[in-house]
């Protein structure tokens, strides 16, 4: 395996992470604090137009057609700079955008592609329900076909980006008699807007990544085109979704590396800095050993992700367990970083406005998001029990 880059990439990359730096960095503790929808659209609109929103997303429907490798070496630049803008892009191109990438037909990618790519248009993806979030395959939302058209019924639940989307990737069941396993007749739609019957919540106020807006879709025989089934593959929603995960936690990976990044730089700085008994407290063993496990979660979760991307890029049969391997790592790791790195400073890491305290509130989603540490684990054991032959 081999990560070095060109030099055109390594430039490529050290503009990403200034841009990253001067642009979305200043705002982030605004958007924490006073959570608006034009700041983050602001900054959805300025990755797009940097060309970030559709980096892997092929040149053809206005994508920068990169590897899984650079765009999340470049990703995790944006995670540390911002991890609610970091997740809002997230959902926006690897749950949406690359949805429509890897399932939709040629028409669904020729009309919606172009304009997620350049961030004229906002996505988002709808699984999560009331009553379910890990066990997506007992999702209720459903779907009625009536001649060209699906009505879908149902609540949507945590939909990122639900405030400010335009396209939204919406599971819901086609029910038909027959069906036995439970996952059975769950199909992708992409649903616009401003469709007829469907409406969407008021944003969460959320423990962290607030600058992110979350909230519930509400369809009530929402009319859905049928040429808008992804794929116009009725019930392969749950294979897809599931697919389009494999990747969606590479992404979330590097969320928890970002913010993991962000702590070890913060807490250097600091420990340096601050004096106590004469001497800066980066003189201290209890001090440092804190140090050198955030360098350890920073270089082992680097290197777990950049694994993982390859793998996607070769199109590994793997490549979706060491996904998972790579967000349980680095998420567990992280937020015990994130805690360590409040305690460097002391009763400062406590008060509101200072960048540490916002990473402790904002790095826990790692452990919750496409699919909880738990849900990894399930993943892994699966995996494992089919290597040892008992499955
Ligand atoms: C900020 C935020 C953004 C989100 N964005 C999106 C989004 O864009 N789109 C979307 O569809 N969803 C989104 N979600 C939803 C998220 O994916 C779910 O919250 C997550 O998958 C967990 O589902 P749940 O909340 O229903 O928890 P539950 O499934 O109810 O789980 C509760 C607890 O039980 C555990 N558990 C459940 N089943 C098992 C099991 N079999 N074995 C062991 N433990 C188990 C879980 O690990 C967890 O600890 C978002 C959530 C948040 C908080």
């Amino acid at each position: 395996m081999d990560f070095s880059l060109s030099e055109e990439e390594k430039i490529l990359v050290k503009e990403f992470e200034r841009f990253c730096k001067e642009k979305i960095e200043p705002r982030a503790e605004k958007l924490d604090r006073n959570p608006t929808k034009e700041d983050i659209i602001e900054n959805l609109k300025m990755l797009g137009e940097y060309g970030f929103l559709g980096a892997p997303i092929p040149q053809k429907y206005g994508g920068g057609g990169m590897s899984w490798v650079n765009y999340f070496i470049l990703s995790e630049k944006l995670a540390e700079a911002c991890a609610s803008t970091y997740l809002s892009a997230l959902a926006h191109t690897l749950l949406c955008a690359n949805f429509i990438n890897m399932f939709g037909t040629e028409e669904q990618k020729s009309k919606y592609l172009p304009s997620l790519c350049s961030g004229e248009k906002i996505g988002c993806l709808c699984a999560t329900e009331p009553s379910c979030g890990s066990d997506l395959g007992a999702l209720k939302t459903r779907a009625e076909r009536e001649g060209k058209y699906y009505y879908l019924t149902g609540t949507k639940m945590y939909a990122t980006n639900g405030p400010i989307a335009d396209v939204f990737i919406v599971l819901a069941r086609v029910q038909k008699n027959g069906q036995s396993k439970k996952h059975e007749g769950i199909t992708a739609f992409i649903v616009e807007r401003d469709t007829e019957g469907m409406q969407i919540g008021n944003p969460y106020d959320k423990l962290g990544v607030r600058g992110s807006p979350t909230s519930d879709i509400y369809l009530e025989r929402a009319k859905v085109p049928a040429e808008n089934v992804v794929g116009g593959a009725e019930g392969s929603g749950f294979k897809q979704v599931m697919k389009v995960f494999d990747i969606g936690r590479v992404g979330l990976a590097v969320f928890s590396l970002g913010i993991a990044s962000a702590c070890l730089e913060e807490s250097k700085r600091y420990s340096k800095e601050r004096i106590a008994f004469g001497k800066p407290i980066a003189a201290y063993e209890d001090v440092n050993f804190k140090i050198v496990d955030m360098q350890i979660t920073v270089d082992m979760g680097r290197a777990i992700v950049l694994k993982s991307a390859w793998m996607h890029d070769r199109g590994m049969e793997d490549a979706g367990t060491m996904a998972s391997c790579a967000k349980l790592f680095i998420a567990e790791r992280a937020t015990k970083n994130a805690s360590d790195a409040l305690q460097i400073f002391g009763g400062l890491g406590y008060i509101k406005g200072t960048k540490v305290e916002r990473l402790y509130r904002d790095v826990k989603l790692g452990e919750i998001g496409e699919g909880t540490n738990e849900i990894q684990r399930r993943v892994i054991f699966k995996r494992l029990m089919k290597e040892l032959g008992y499955a």
